[in-house]
């Protein structure tokens, strides 16, 4: 009988385990990049994250002085800051693949041909909120446009930022990124996620569980090493946000067969 006893228990913590090894899924940082052909939020980027079928693809926005919004890591492009520029002297600019600078519109038009990849929109702080809030507006018009809603995502280091989208999209899935809000702190503004850098995470791995108590998701960025993949998976994390998304679905796969 107490054998029996153990089998069942060992069963039990044994599917426990399967359970949390089952649970994270993979974001591709800026997109698949490293697939070839490909490079930072590209389109091609992009679409080779579609083709992965993984949970989401991230990319970064940023608007012009003049209000088009681009895809672009950071505030700069060879020098010309992107928020003070209008458009025209940017849109040529050439990507290290040979792709054109991608305007938001482009971005999401390519997003909307595949409804299963999540597009994981990552609005960029601006030097004030009048270009933050234009931001998100000019997102969301672009979001409605392309029909892209229901697989859209929203996050954002700007506290400004979370707070338009919530304030003008209440049903968008927006998840806080700078890690110095707890997880109690932003249920309480509404917003649905905390997307934290894993050094956050290995100071609180409390917030995980914190976290899923409140109803919010969680995702950590940006994780490559195997250990530390690993790691995120033990601690039961939504989302891992990672330049190596064909190494991270592999070894997701792998735990499972386990
Ligand atoms: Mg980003």
């Amino acid at each position: 009988m107490k054998k029996f006893l153990l089998i069942i228990l060992f069963s039990v913590s044994l599917s426990s385990f399967m359970a949390i090894s089952q649970s994270s899924r993979v974001i591709a940082h800026r997109g698949y990049w490293r697939s070839g052909g490909a490079t930072e939020n590209s389109i091609a980027s992009l679409v080779a994250a579609q083709q992965l079928k993984i949970y989401g693809s991230e990319f970064d926005v940023w608007i012009t002085a003049d209000g088009v919004a681009v895809i672009h890591h950071d505030a700069d492009i060879n020098g010309i800051k992107i928020e003070t520029t209008p458009y025209s002297e940017i849109k040529d600019y050439k990507l290290a693949n040979g792709e054109t600078l991608p305007t938001l519109a482009t971005y999401l038009d390519a997003g909307s041909k595949n409804q299963t990849t999540r597009l994981i929109m990552e609005l960029k702080p601006h030097s004030d909120k009048q270009r933050e809030n234009a931001l998100v507006k000019e997102a969301l018009r672009l979001v409605e446009q392309y029909n892209v809603a229901g697989h859209t995502e929203y996050i954002s280091f700007s506290k400004n930022i979370c707070q338009q989208l919530h304030a003008l999209a209440p049903k968008a899935e927006i998840s806080y990124l700078n890690g110095d809000m707890t997880p109690a702190e932003v249920k309480e503004q509404g917003w649905t996620g905390i997307d934290y850098n894993e050094s956050i995470f290995r100071k609180n791995p409390e917030w995980v569980a914190e976290a899923r108590t409140l109803g919010l998701t969680t995702n950590v960025w940006t994780v490559n090493r195997d250990e530390s993949m690993e790691w995120c998976i033990s601690l039961n994390i939504d989302f891992i946000t990672t330049d190596e998304p064909e190494k991270l679905a592999n070894l997701i796969k792998d735990l499972k067969k386990k």
